[in-house]
This record gives C-alpha cells, sequence and structure tokens, in this order.
C-alpha cells in the first residue's frame, strides 16, 4: 500500500532467486518516491502492509519452478492473485519466462498470466550473452543500452500485448495492461528509462483505484498454476 507517513510507493522484489538486490538499487536510484523492498513472504502481497507492485528479477527460471512444483509456498498464488486483480508486475529475463502463459517445449512452473510464448535461452549459452542498443518508441530516439543474459525471446504475443522493443530474433520487450517484460537486463546499466517506465504505471494504477490498490484478503481464486505434469 501507499506508505502513508511519507507517501513513498512500496515497490516490492522477489528475492527467492537471481539478482533482485541490483533492482532494489535501480528502482530506489530512478526515483526518490520509491521504498523497494524484498519479498521473500506471501503476507507482503496481502492486506494494509502489501506492496503496491512487484518486479521478478533475472536468475534461473528451472530452479523457481521447482518451488512452485514443490507446491507448498502460498506466494505464488498470492503473486497471481494480486497480478489478476491488477498489480503492475515487472519480469526481467527470468521474470518474463515466469510470467508467460507458455514456455516453448517445457512444462516448468510458472505464473502463467501474460499471453507470450517464451523460448528459454534463445541466444545460446552463458559465454553468447551480448550488450546491444535497442530501439523502444516510447523512450524517444536515444537507443537503450540492453544486456542479454542466456535471455529467453518471446515468439508470439495475444491480441492485448503491447510489443514495445524487437531484435532481429524476435520480441524482448512488451506489456499487457498491468504487465511489463523484458529479455533484458535493465537493473545492470545506468539508464534507468525502463525502470521509470515501470514506476509510471505504478503511479497510474493506484491513480486509477484512487490512490489506493487493494490487495485481495486471502487468494481470491483457487490456485491454477501452470505446473509440471510430473
Ligand atoms: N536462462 C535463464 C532461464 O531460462 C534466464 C537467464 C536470466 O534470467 N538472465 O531461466
Amino acid at each position: 500500500m501507499l506508505d502513508s507517513k511519507a507517501t513513498k510507493l512500496r515497490i516490492g522484489v522477489l528475492a527467492l532467486q537471481g539478482d533482485f538486490a541490483e533492482h532494489i538499487h535501480a528502482l530506489e536510484r530512478a526515483d526518490q518516491d520509491v521504498t523497494a523492498l524484498a519479498v521473500r513472504y506471501a503476507e507482503q502481497l496481502v492486506g494494509e502492509q502489501a506492496v503496491d507492485a512487484l518486479v521478478i528479477p533475472g536468475g534461473e527460471s528451472t530452479a523457481i519452478a521447482k518451488l512452485v512444483d514443490d507446491g507448498s509456498d502460498p506466494i505464488f498464488d498470492a503473486i497471481r492473485s494480486r497480478g489478476l486483480a491488477g498489480m503492475p508486475i515487472y519480469g526481467t529475463c527470468m521474470g518474463s519466462i515466469f510470467l508467460a502463459r507458455e514456455i516453448e517445449g517445457s512444462t516448468q512452473g510458472r505464473l502463467a498470466l501474460m499471453d507470450i510464448t517464451v523460448r528459454r535461452n534463445a541466444f545460446g549459452p552463458q559465454r553468447k550473452s551480448f550488450e546491444s542498443e535497442i530501439e523502444v518508441a516510447e523512450f524517444g530516439a536515444e537507443p537503450l543500452p540492453a544486456v542479454f543474459i542466456r535471455a529467453p525471446i518471446i515468439l508470439k504475443c495475444g491480441p492485448q500485448v503491447k510489443v514495445m522493443a524487437t531484435l532481429a530474433e524476435g520480441i524482448v520487450m512488451a506489456r499487457q495492461d498491468n504487465l511489463l517484460v523484458t529479455a533484458f537486463h535493465p537493473e545492470i546499466v545506468d539508464d534507468n528509462r525502463v525502470h521509470r517506465y515501470f514506476i509510471d504505471m505504478v503511479r497510474e494504477s493506484l491513480k486509477r483505484d484512487g490512490r489506493t490498490n487493494p490487495a485481495p484478503e486471502t487468494a481470491q481464486r483457487p490456485c491454477d498454476l501452470a505446473r509440471s505434469a510430473s
């Protein structure tokens, strides 16, 4: 919720796996009205103390999928419920895989919130990681530095998904209403336009909700997280 004393936006960064610390720094560097906090428990997404938005960092999607498939941590249902209720969520690299409805050739656990199909490790192994400059129309003429680390590519999008940036290989940035994904890692470059864009999404969502963004007291629907068949 909006911190009533300091009126700061409270943006959580999922801290179960991956480079969450870099996102916490990037969010606070991007906007002094943001408090960024590590999120590890379902309680941080529910009720009065709930975060206003969530970043899912880069990392290893098969590692977080194991936690989903284990089925014992209520945090994934809590994220999914908040996402369905309109909470802004931004997934970076692994985070984009975790948000995707379809992962090519895989049934690994995921949130399945966003109508995209992704291909994991689309550019090859770690040593094929690279830095590039991409064009993002929303950010004006100045190209955006983009670091790709064992990055996925978005192969297909549903009709309500807006493509925001592409490389020859496919889509690398996209938005579906309250959901934003990048295949690259803006948290490790100085240019903070992606984080500022996401923070604007959070402000818009709070404004739309009359500066509050009520979190459901409990998960509102049974978990239908995509899980592996095994
Ligand atoms: N290759 C990783 C995966 O499939 C993602 C890499 C990243 O997040 N930098 O989960």
